[in-house]
């Protein structure tokens, strides 16, 4: 049997077991996949090894993590630096990153975004800011505090943290943090948040499954708003290709991976 993790902390609430173990379940595929609580990230190899997984998913906040464990990164995750995806093959650990072309899929549902400002500086926004910058968007970044900002001033994004940002328009504003994921806090200060508002036309949240404070404000503010959900399954369906281990079609993976959801 082939064994799958998705690497995280906090881990509990990841919907991606029961996504891959659909597909599995579905097409009669020797597969399990669990969820694995990693505190400590520069363990993450010792783990996947000792655990003897074919492949794994890696979140919050690990990603950079899981870019440092890999024998060979490929495609994107090159660029971006950070992995969400690894898989074990000829006894190489093999990272990719399938974060970034999930949400480019997502936000199909909006149309003509041009400006984006992204809130937060963690391993998913390095992936999707370095994503819009190669589409020829215009990104800002958004941060609480100025360390991890310097990345995103190097690829030409515009950055700030909370107590130097100057408001523009937007035509999308995204929650990359972790705030609203566990606690109901906002990823800035509520007063900034609702300037924001008040200048972009579209609002996204890479949280999925739930209202986030973040989203409750747009809602009040009567945005038309995204959560994590369809880059959840978009990213999912591109690493459960990546795994290797069928040749499923991506509209067989996408359609088992939907109806997991609703189950
Ligand atoms: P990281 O830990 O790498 O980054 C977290 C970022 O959030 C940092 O910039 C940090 O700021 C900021 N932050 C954390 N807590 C707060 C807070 N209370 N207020 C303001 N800023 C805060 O996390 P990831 O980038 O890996 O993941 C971020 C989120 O995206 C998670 O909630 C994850 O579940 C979600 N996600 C969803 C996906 C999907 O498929 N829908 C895919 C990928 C991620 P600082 O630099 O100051 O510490």
């Amino acid at each position: 049997m082939h064994l799958f993790t998705i690497f995280g902390n906090p881990v509990h609430h990841s919907k991606s077991p029961l996504m891959h173990n659909k597909v599995f379940y579905d097409y009669g595929i020797d597969a399990c996949y669990t969820r694995t609580l990693l505190e400590d990230g520069s363990k993450l190899k010792e783990v996947f090894l000792r655990l003897g997984l074919k492949g794994a998913n890696v979140t919050v906040p690990h990603k950079e993590a899981a870019f440092a464990a890999c024998d060979e990164v490929r495609g994107f995750a090159k660029r971006a630096g950070v992995v969400n995806t690894l898989v074990y093959h000829d006894k190489k650990l093999i990272g990719y990153n399938t974060d970034a072309d999930g949400f480019l899929f997502a936000m199909k549902k909006f149309q003509n975004v041009k400006k984006v400002l992204v809130i937060g500086a963690g391993g998913t926004a390095k992936a999707l800011v370095m994503r819009f910058l190669e589409e020829n968007l215009e990104v800002s970044v958004l941060n609480r505090s100025a360390k991890r900002l310097k990345f995103f001033e190097s690829i030409g994004a515009l950055t700030f943290t909370w107590d130097h940002f100057r408001i523009d328009s937007y035509d999308l504003v995204l929650n990359t943090t972790s705030a609203g994921l566990e606690e109901d806090s906002l990823p800035a200060p509520q007063a900034m948040l609702e300037t924001i508002f008040d200048h972009t036309r579209y609002v996204a949240d890479a949280i999925y499954g739930k209202l986030t404070p973040f989203l409750a404000l747009a809602q009040t503010k009567k945005l038309p708003f995204i959560d994590g959900t369809d880059m959840l399954i978009a990213q999912g369906v591109l690493a459960n290709e990546l795994f290797g281990i069928h040749t499923l079609s991506k509209e067989q993976i996408l359609t088992s991976m939907r109806q997991s959801l609703t189950l």
